[in-house]
């Protein structure tokens, strides 16, 4: 039987503990970044790091506590740490530890409005996550990422300008018919032009929702960036397959114009009801249904995140959001078999703490021998976030010399290669936040309506 993620019933507003447990013989860390991957600020605590003997608790953690429990003694309970579930196990097992909590991008980016005596985020995830905990911010709350240059793909090949020539393209053809859904692995601009289209935010775990939404009140949808989310929950609430236009994504996506297209394009376009912006997540996009095949034929449980694509969603046990996959694992009883098709150090460390409760979590695309590829891709761009850039924000925050690049702000363009941000005047922060959250709230709304 196939299971899909149930919406819940109950809202659980707070941020459940991962149960991360930190086990004496792992290392903490799986690579060291190269010290000039380090922005100039960060350079010295880098060295220190880079100089420990090893990367076990007992050499890693005495060096944070050094410069973390000064920090988080100073501001006290002002400062809140946060954490994706994807980070590499560095993070992850070192954030819960020092008080911070671990979530995924939809908690994640309640934070600031489910604590607002908090007045200071700091963030080891990537770019897009933190900018929707500021576009939901008070003014008196700020922002911070411990490396600018993390960024998602998704976010990456769906920029403003890359989408934006299409949005408008579709509006000027289907008018206030047209409405835009941006799966919240986007920025803060997209978001807002989501807002501005009367439509919605969405995460893995609410994309049918909002969907099904979406489409009760007749609107053409414009799905940004996932093609494979768009696809899963569009399929998920009935829309035929001939009803799905794929648009090309990334700078390709730019330079599409309708004038150039033969006219049974464009009738399958003014047929479409859901239009997907064509881009992918390069780690979910490598997942192939004969892997969950060969692991079901083993007897183990598939589960695997929606941004897989379809034919691999289709045959698993279930899918669901990372907060989903986590839970369907430490829920599971004893003895259970899992396998798990998503990020990579997120199975790592499930793999790692399931084994504690005597449960079996093997990633579906760990299969041995010849015949599969070997890939089991974990998000290097989220990895970017180690113990030296937590220790180095941190201690600069608490001298009074954070560095500006690393605050996080309503409408900043990220350019993940440098870290170097453009930024909206004031003005601007103040019109894109308007736009963003209503579409936020809206996706709020719809996801915790009863059901
Ligand atoms: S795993 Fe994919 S979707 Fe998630 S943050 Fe990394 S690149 Fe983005």
């Amino acid at each position: 039987m196939t299971s899909h993620e149930a919406p819940p019933t109950e809202i659980d507003r707070s941020v459940r503990t991962s149960g991360i447990v930190l086990q004496p013989d792992i290392p903490i860390c799986q690579t060291d970044l190269p010290l000039d991957w380090y922005q100039k600020e960060f350079k010295p605590y880098a060295e220190e790091y880079l100089e420990l003997p090893d990367r076990k608790p007992e050499t890693v953690l005495p060096w944070m506590d050094r410069y973390v429990k000064p920090a988080l003694a100073e501001f006290g309970d002002e400062v809140m740490l946060l954490a994706h579930y994807y980070m590499g196990g560095e993070i992850v097992k070192i954030v819960e530890r020092y008080g911070g909590k671990i979530a995924d991008s939809y908690l994640l980016a309640r934070q600031a409005v489910l604590h607002p005596n908090r007045k200071i985020f700091v963030e080891s995830a990537v770019h897009f996550m933190a900018e929707a905990i500021a576009i939901l911010a008070g003014p008196d709350q700020l922002v911070y990422i411990t490396n600018p240059k993390s960024g998602c793909t998704l976010e990456m090949m769906a920029k403003e300008f890359m989408v934006r020539p299409a949005a408008d393209q579709l509006q000027g053809r289907y008018g206030d018919d047209l409405v835009v859904v941006a799966y919240m692995n986007t920025s803060g601009r997209l978001k807002a032009l989501a807002g501005r289209t009367g439509g919605a935010v969405c995460t893995s775990s609410n994309a049918h929702r909002i969907l099904a939404w979406a489409r009760e009140r007749g609107r053409k949808i414009f799905f940004v960036p996932d093609r494979h989310l768009g696809e899963n929950a569009g399929a998920r609430v009935g829309i035929p397959a001939d009803r799905i236009f794929l648009w090309k994504g990334g700078h390709e996506g730019g330079d599409v114009r309708l004038e150039d297209w033969a006219s049974e394009e464009v009738d399958r376009l003014d047929r479409a009801e859901l239009v997907l912006w064509g881009s992918f997540c390069g780690v979910h996009t490598v997942f192939r249904p004969e892997q969950v095949r060969y692991w079901k034929e083993r007897g183990y449980d598939v589960v695997v995140h929606p941004e897989c694509p379809k034919p691999v969603v289709d045959v698993a046990n279930g899918s669901g959001s990372t907060s989903f996959l986590w839970n369907h694992v430490m829920d599971a009883p004893k003895g259970s078999r899992i396998a798990v098709g998503t990020e990579g150090h997120f199975v790592r460390n499930l793999r790692e703490q399931a084994a504690l409760r005597g449960i079996e979590v093997v990633h579906v695309a760990d299969i041995p021998g010849p015949e599969f590829e070997q890939f089991g891709c974990g998000c290097a761009t989220m990895s970017r976030n180690d113990p030296p850039h937590l220790v180095a924000l941190l201690d600069l925050l608490r001298r009074g010399k954070a560095p500006d690049i690393n605050r996080v702000l309503p409408g900043d363009v990220v350019d993940e290669v440098t870290g170097w941000r453009e930024r909206l005047d004031p003005d601007g922060q103040e019109e894109l936040v308007r736009d963003a959250r209503r579409s936020l709230e809206r996706m709020i709304e719809l996801t915790e309506a009863p059901s």
